[in-house]
């Protein structure tokens, strides 16, 4: 709808917070960590972002943003489509990050990455992926940026999503079926539970094990870490400029919740303006009911994988040995909410709720009939939200300005909506019972 530049910095929201997020913690010292004791695994640039407290505003390297140029800025879109069907007098806007050549946000932290391991020498980088939609934006920017990429790609996905697979090889990485033979944390999965069809958790767990063992190698995350929060706010702050273009400011901000680099990216640059006292923009992280980690985890330290691998992240977890069922939004399968968002949920700055899966295939059917974009099952958790949102205001007779996040399209899901169109899907509760069994082995740190 409205054109604006590429910004030229990325927004560090916890230098506005009152109440920083806690410390990394090694879990072996239990002691906070140092960005120092990041850098055998993460890029330096990265791993001082992670620890950046203070710097409001990060510059965005002119390699990155030459690359951004390729999609963005990506389209502010009013959904006067989908405002008719529901009868709402809340006007509706989207930024629709599905315009990326891989089809979701991801590419936006992926750029950033890559950039800065080729800017530091490094020469092979290790990652893992859920449902691909991370592999594929990552192969795609080592391949920019001429970095060898070994993704491990949950086994589940693997099997049942061929042409992600196909994606990250046709841009020149090489994908492995996790849990797998060759490493370690793999091959104990792969004994203990000869069946287990993976999970991101071990997925990490294996990454990880390959970069530390490779020399020059270097592990990327896809999420849940501030620094992959950071690059994504080149979202919102588009978004920022765009609404103001079109005269309007967001009420509502909603993105749906897998780790929270989408919810962050469009969110944190709105919220600035909370925390400065200025605006009171209500703020919606769309999970899934199957996943609920913000609406019924527990705060605590956890670990960011399953094998404990990762440093001890403060966050709202549901166990890191939490098994989350097979639904069709694989990107909103993470046990934990990462320690921005988890803090800002703890001092009530951002809300949650929890979208049944059929409630979200209802929404995304109704979106693609009325704006003509077939979303990705995940962002189809946004748009629920945003359903419930619209319909509310109706009800109540108020007329507020609703934004959400189009994380991705669905080009690539259409199996998960053939299973729905044939009543095929159910919706999956977790008992407290679960719940409780998971988080309450976990070691009280705070
Ligand atoms: C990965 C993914 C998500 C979930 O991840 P977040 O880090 O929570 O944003 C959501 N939507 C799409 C399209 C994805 O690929």
């Amino acid at each position: 709808m409205t054109e604006c530049d590429i910004p030229r910095v990325w927004y560090n929201v916890i230098a506005d917070m009152t109440h920083k997020p806690l410390p990394l913690i090694n879990p072996g010292t239990k002691q906070p960590l140092k960005a120092e004791d990041l850098y055998p695994l993460f890029a330096k640039a990265c791993a001082d972002q992670e620890m950046n407290y203070t710097d409001r505003f990060i510059d965005i390297p002119d390699e990155v943003r030459d690359m951004y140029r390729i999609y963005r800025p990506t389209p502010l879109v009013r959904a006067t489509g989908l405002e008719q069907a529901l009868d709402t007098p809340a006007h509706i806007y989207f930024k629709n990050e599905s315009v990326s050549p891989v089809g979701s946000h991801k590419l936006n932290s992926a750029i950033a990455q890559a950039y800065y391991c080729k800017a530091e020498g490094v020469t092979n980088i290790t990652t893992e992926t859920g449902a691909g939609q991370w592999g594929a934006a990552l192969s795609l920017a080592a391949k920019h940026f001429g970095l060898e990429l070994a993704v491990y790609m949950v086994k589940i996905s693997y099997n049942q999503k061929p042409y992600r697979r196909s994606i990250m090889q046709t841009y020149g990485a090489e994908v492995i079926a996790s849990p797998s033979m060759s490493t370690k944390a793999g091959r104990k999965v792969i004994t203990d539970r000869p069946n287990y069809q993976g999970s991101l958790g071990t997925a990490i767990s294996e990454a990880v094990e390959l970069a530390m063992q490779t020399p020059n190698c270097k592990y990327v995350l896809g999420s849940v870490l501030n620094h992959v929060a950071l690059h994504q706010t080149v979202i919102g702050l588009e978004a920022e400029k765009q609404m103001e273009m079109a005269g309007e400011y967001p009420d509502v901000v909603i993105a749906c919740f897998g780790g929270g680099s989408n919810f962050s990216g469009l969110s944190f640059p709105f919220l600035r303006h909370n925390l400065s006292g200025e605006k009171q923009t209500h703020f919606i992280a769309a999970e899934p009911e199957s996943c609920p980690k913000l609406t019924r985890g527990v705060f605590q330290y956890d670990f960011g994988d399953e094998a404990g691998y990762t440093p001890l992240i403060p966050m709202y977890t549901l166990g890191h040995d939490f098994s989350p069922a097979n639904i069709h939004a694989g990107g909103l399968r993470y046990h934990g909410g990462g320690a921005i968002i988890s803090q800002l949920k703890r001092d009530n700055l951002v809300d949650a709720v929890d979208i049944p899966q059929l409630e979200s295939f209802k929404a995304a059917a109704l979106f693609a009939r009325t704006e003509g974009i077939i979303p990705a099952p995940e962002s189809s958790h946004a748009i629920a939200a945003t359903i419930r949102e619209a319909l509310k205001a109706k009800v109540e007779g108020r007329a507020p300005v609703i934004l959400f996040n189009l994380s991705g399209h669905g080009l690539i899901d259409m199996s998960a909506y053939d299973r729905y169109f044939a009543n095929d899907l159910s919706d999956y509760h977790v008992s407290d019972d679960e719940i409780m069994a998971l988080t309450s082995k976990l070691e009280k740190i705070v």
